[in-house]
């Protein structure tokens, strides 16, 4: 078996995910973590050897096995269902790269490259890169994901020139039962092969490889390590301003601000949100962000912090509904948005102070379905209708933007999206509210996808809809990597095996 030190087997026993909609039994739990003396590549190696140890174990004792990041993800996409899962949050080693480690051909500049191992989390990734003069260029609206399980679902912000946060990838180390591969782009080389070798790994260039791995859902193999661009160290403009639906409602359709009444006039807002209390459709809440250079002086807040202040985690503020009847749902959801979604102006921070830290609220849920930026209004109105047959639903709708974002399975992958996000307490009025909203969709015809880690009512006929001959293309590139039934059942859960994901 393949336990020592560093991999650890804690038993069967129950899964829970963060906002606990989601439970499940575990065969075995297994915990892993690095090498002891610091991060080297050696210790990577060392580490997908134990990896690539457990996936052969699973498939010997005919177990599933499922990577836990921070078990962020709403959906039933963590739960092992009577498998296996690994705990990766441990394998969180961050490094620098120097210029003599990389391929002649790479274009750009070794400064904007950091190699997070799959375990590190946004909050300390953020701190990593903004300490040194870096950032990344978009990031959730909060901070507790794993680098691996944020792009195994395809995580987006709402920076609307900027794809999900799998768009700033350039290169990953993925373990199977037989194989450990470095992949990157062929028209995008980084790494040299020396890079490789040192790890243990093949170095393959490979564009359908690499695109079917980039939001892989946990079913392509163990994600060890991610490569990722960055940019330059920049500071977050911010406000938050109710306004009036009809000012903002061109933007919201075209992501042309001419005309909005927001606070820079001529200058294009680096971030937008909007949110809708759908009982009081003429008011919109608006986040808006603008980007600026960052003085070389400016020293960051380390400090974690919690609360919603200047991020936006809309299901954290709507979890704070759980106490309360749904009869007050009116009052409460008012009171709500009055305190926090409390209008401020002209914050500034790094990224990484912006969007900070969320604490666990059980009971909350959160659904999210990308629609092409031209459908907001008609999206908006369906979800208004749905909602005005269960007036009763604490939910919240809000419109974030993504630009098309690589990954085969990317679900924003209109150019541009919406993503209209059903947030919500989770109660049965909530989900009817959500499930309404998609069935309106399909009724509509209206183009739209699902994020793989909220709640979602996906089925085999949705998932063809919205991904067309990219499943193909996916389920193609997972043949390549997993070339027999055992090792690509090793990677399924009972979701996959019913939307054809794991054919
Ligand atoms: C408070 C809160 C706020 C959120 N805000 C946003 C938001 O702003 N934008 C957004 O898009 N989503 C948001 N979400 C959803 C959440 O970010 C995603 O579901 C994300 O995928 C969770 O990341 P994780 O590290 O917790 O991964 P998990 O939920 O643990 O796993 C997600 C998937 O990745 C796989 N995985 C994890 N690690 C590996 C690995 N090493 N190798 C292979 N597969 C792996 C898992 O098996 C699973 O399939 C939010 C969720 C919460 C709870």
């Amino acid at each position: 078996m393949a336990e020592d030190a560093q991999l650890i087997r804690r038993g069967p026993g129950t899964t829970v995910n963060f906002h606990g909609t989601v439970k499940g039994p575990a065969a075995e739990r297994w915990y892993i973590a690095n090498e002891p003396g610091g991060p080297s590549i050696a210790g990577l190696r060392k580490t997908a050897g134990r990896l690539q140890a457990l996936i052969q174990a699973a498939m010997t004792a005919e177990m599933r096995l499922r990577c836990h990041g921070a078990r962020w993800s709403f959906s039933e996409i963590c739960d092992p269902a009577g498998g296996w899962i690994l705990q990766t949050d441990q394998l969180n080693w961050q490094f620098r790269l120097s210029a003599s480690s990389l391929d002649p051909g790479f274009r750009g500049i070794a400064e904007e490259l950091l190699l997070a191992q799959c375990g590190a989390s946004i909050a300390e990734i953020n701190a990593e890169l903004e300490n040194n003069g870096q950032a990344l260029r978009t990031s959730g609206a909060s901070n507790g994901q794993t680098i691996a399980g944020a792009i195994g679902t395809g995580v987006h912000g709402s920076a609307v020139d900027v794809g999900a946060m799998q768009s700033q990838v350039a290169g990953l180390h993925i373990v199977t039962a037989t194989r450990s591969l470095w992949l990157e782009r062929p028209s995008d080389p980084v790494m040299g092969a020396d890079f490789a070798s040192k790890l243990g790994a093949e170095l393959v260039r490979d564009d359908l490889l690499f695109e079917a791995a980039l939001v892989s859902l946990g079913a392509l193999g163990i994600v060890h390590a991610v490569l990722l661009r960055t940019t330059g160290r920049y500071l977050l403009r911010s406000w938050l301003m109710p306004l009036p639906t009809a000012d903002v409602t061109r933007a919201l359709n075209t992501l042309d601000f001419a005309g909005a009444p927001l606070p820079l006039a001529h200058a294009r807002p680096y971030f937008f949100q909007a949110v809708m209390d759908p009982a009081r459709p003429d008011t919109m809440h608006c986040t808006v962000r603008y980007k600026q250079p960052c003085p070389p002086g400016h020293v960051r807040d380390n400090a974690l912090k919690s609360g919603y202040e200047a991020g936006n985690d809309l299901p954290g503020v709507l979890a704070k509904l759980l106490d309360v009847a749904p009869a007050m749902r009116q009052t409460v959801v008012s009171l709500l948005i009055k305190s926090e979604l409390r209008p401020f102006a002209d914050r500034l921070g790094l990224p990484g102070e912006t969007y900070s830290y969320t604490a666990a609220r059980p009971g909350s849920a959160g659904s999210a379905m990308a629609v092409p930026v031209g459908y907001t209004s008609r999206a908006l109105d369906l979800a208004r209708r749905v909602f005005a047959a269960n007036t009763g639903a604490p939910v919240i709708i809000a419109c974030r933007f993504v630009r098309r974002s690589p990954g085969l399975l990317s679900f924003t992958r209109y150019d541009p999206c919406c993503v209209l996000d059903v947030d919500g307490l989770d109660n049965e009025a909530v989900r009817t509210v959500m499930e309404g909203v998609r069935a309106a969709f399909d009724a509509d015809g209206l183009p739209y996808a699902q994020h793989w880690g909220k709640l979602h009512g996906l089925t085999a006929a949705r998932v063809r809809s919205s991904y067309g001959s990219n499943l193909d293309r996916w389920t193609a590139a997972r043949h390549r990597l997993l070339p027999d039934t055992a090792q690509r059942e090793v990677f399924s859960i009972p979701l996959f095996d019913s939307l054809g994901l794991n054919a």
